[in-house]
C-alpha cells in the first residue's frame, strides 16, 4: 500500500532540493508526478509571471507546481487529475501550511488511490511551536523522516530563529513573516540562548549582543 511521508527539518536544510530530485527520479523513469506548494503567502519565488506556480530550490532546480490554499480539497484535485493522467507520486512543499483536514485528504490519496504522498516542511516555527500542518503530519503520517542540518556548533539543528531587518532575533510576532527576515537553524541549546531563555554560555551571537 502507498504511504504518507513527512520529511521535516529546519530552514535551509535542502528539503526543496530533495523534493525536486525525488520528483525528477520518477519522471526520468517515465512516471507522472503532481507537485503542490502552499500559495498562502504569495512568495514571488513561487509564481511565474503568468501566475502559475512553481517550486525552485536554492541550488537552481525548479519545476512547475500547483498552488494549494486553505479550503482546497487536495484529494479531489488529485483524484480528478489521476482519472485522465495516471499519477505515480504526489509531492507537497511547505507542508507546514497544510490545514489539518488537508493532511487527512493526503492520507486518503495514499489509502484510497494508492498513490504515495511525500510531504516536505518545517516542524516548528521560530518560537519552537508546531505548525498546523506539521502537527497533523506528525500525528498520522506513515513514515517520518528527519532531514538533517547542523548548527554552527556542529550539533544537529532542530530549531530556527528569525532575524528581523535590524539583524536581531525576533522573540515574538506572526508565525510567518515574508520580507527581509532571515532564518537561521540552530541546535536547541543555542536556540534557547539566542531566544534569551537561558543565559548565554557560548553564544556566538548574531543577535542580542548588546
Ligand atoms: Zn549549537
Amino acid at each position: 500500500m502507498a504511504k504518507l511521508y513527512f520529511h521535516y527539518a529546519t530552514m535551509n536544510a535542502g528539503k526543496t532540493t530533495m523534493l525536486l530530485q525525488a520528483s525528477y527520479n520518477y519522471r526520468e523513469r517515465g512516471m507522472s508526478t503532481m507537485l503542490f506548494v502552499a500559495g498562502h503567502y504569495r512568495k514571488a519565488s513561487h509564481y511565474h509571471k503568468d501566475g502559475a506556480g512553481y517550486i525552485a530550490s536554492r541550488i537552481g532546480l525548479e519545476a512547475d507546481a500547483e498552488m494549494f490554499s486553505d479550503g482546497d480539497d487536495l484529494f479531489a484535485r488529485v483524484a480528478e487529475h489521476h482519472r485522465h493522467t495516471t499519477t505515480h507520486c504526489v509531492f507537497v512543499d511547505e507542508a507546514q501550511f497544510l490545514a489539518e483536514e488537508q493532511v487527512w485528504q493526503l492520507a486518503r490519496i495514499a489509502d484510497r488511490l494508492d498513490i504515495p504522498v511525500m510531504c516536505y516542511g518545517l516542524r516548528t516555527d521560530f518560537q519552537g511551536k508546531l505548525f498546523t500542518g506539521s502537527r497533523a503530519l506528525l500525528a498520522i503520517a506513515d513514515e517520518l523522516r528527519e532531514v538533517r542540518t547542523i548548527c554552527r556548533c556542529g550539533r544537529k539543528a532542530t530549531m530556527v530563529v528569525r532575524l528581523g531587518p535590524d539583524g536581531k532575533v525576533a522573540k515574538k510576532g506572526e508565525q510567518v513573516a515574508i520580507g527581509k527576515d532571515v532564518y537561521v537553524s540552530l541546535c536547541r541549546r543555542h536556540w534557547e540562548e539566542e531566544m534569551g531563555r537561558w543565559r548565554a554560555e557560548d553564544l556566538i551571537g548574531f543577535a542580542g549582543a548588546e
